[in-house]
């Protein structure tokens, strides 16, 4: 089985390339290969019997589709895991907190003026869902070492939200639960090349007014415990 990891900046995948931080975690991990491909590095090697293939896209939804789409189509992955950091709408989350996306819309996708609902284009869908088995996977892994994973949904657009008021509209039109900017594309595309994914991030700030210094503070950190939770995926997928 060939598993891809995306992130969307480099300190989201750093943990997974640089192997000393997550001993013994990660002392599995072996990299065979590098290779620039539409202005991203991809890295590809094993973690005990499973093939692996990591990037990260830089930021957004167009950097992020064209991510995956290659880590699918080029590299033939066979599921998608996204690791990375997120704000918080739901005032239940606190940063570090650790939320498996449950559906990812797009918050600023829009013709609402022709009647359809928010986040909705014809022949598409508001709400995209990730791997209900990946779900699973996860939430054994959790159990088993008592993290306490939320689910949530979890709203896309290429917007750094740092306002109460675009906040409170998300969380009303989309019942969202956390905000981030490559989501759901990512999901978009997995959903139509029918490829299992899962969408992880760890919560970095809270999206209002202090969220510029709350992630810049909070970025590194919560990176790591998203990551740290993706490769206790990869042992759990590894003897699957
Ligand atoms: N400080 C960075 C920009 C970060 S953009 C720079 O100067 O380069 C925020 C990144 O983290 C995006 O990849 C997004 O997915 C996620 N994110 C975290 N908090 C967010 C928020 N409040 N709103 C939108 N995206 C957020």
């Amino acid at each position: 089985m060939k598993i891809a990891i995306m992130g969307a900046m480099l300190e989201e995948v750093e943990p997974f390339l640089s192997h000393s931080e997550h001993e013994p975690l990660l002392k599995h991990f072996v990299k065979t290969n590098e290779m620039r491909y539409g202005g991203n590095t991809y890295h590809e090697g094993t973690y005990k019997n499973l093939e692996i293939v990591l990037a990260y896209s830089k930021i957004g939804k167009v950097n992020a589709t064209l991510t995956a789409a290659t880590l699918l189509e080029k590299f033939g992955a066979d599921v998608l895991l996204f690791t990375g950091v997120a704000g918080a709408i739901n005032p239940a989350l606190n940063i570090g907190d650790l939320v498996a996306a449950t559906a990812l819309c797009q918050h600023d996708l829009d013709i609402s003026i022709f009647g359809h609902p928010h986040g909705f284009v014809p022949e598409g869908a508001v709400y995209v869902k990730p791997s209900t088995e990946l779900l699973a996977t996860a939430q054994r892994v959790a159990k088993a070492k008592g993290v306490n994973l939320r689910h949530g949904i979890i709203a896309t657009g290429d917007q750094f939200i740092a306002s109460a008021k675009r906040k409170e509209w998300v969380a009303q039109t989309f019942q969202a639960d956390a905000i981030e900017m490559e989501g759901a594309a990512v999901a978009v595309v997995c959903d139509a090349l029918k490829v299992p994914f899962f969408i992880l991030r760890a919560i970095s700030d809270a999206a209002d007014m202090d969220a510029q210094f709350d992630f810049d503070a909070f970025l590194k950190e919560s990176a790591k415990v998203s990551s740290s939770f993706v490769i206790a995926m990869l042992e759990e997928l590894s003897h699957g």
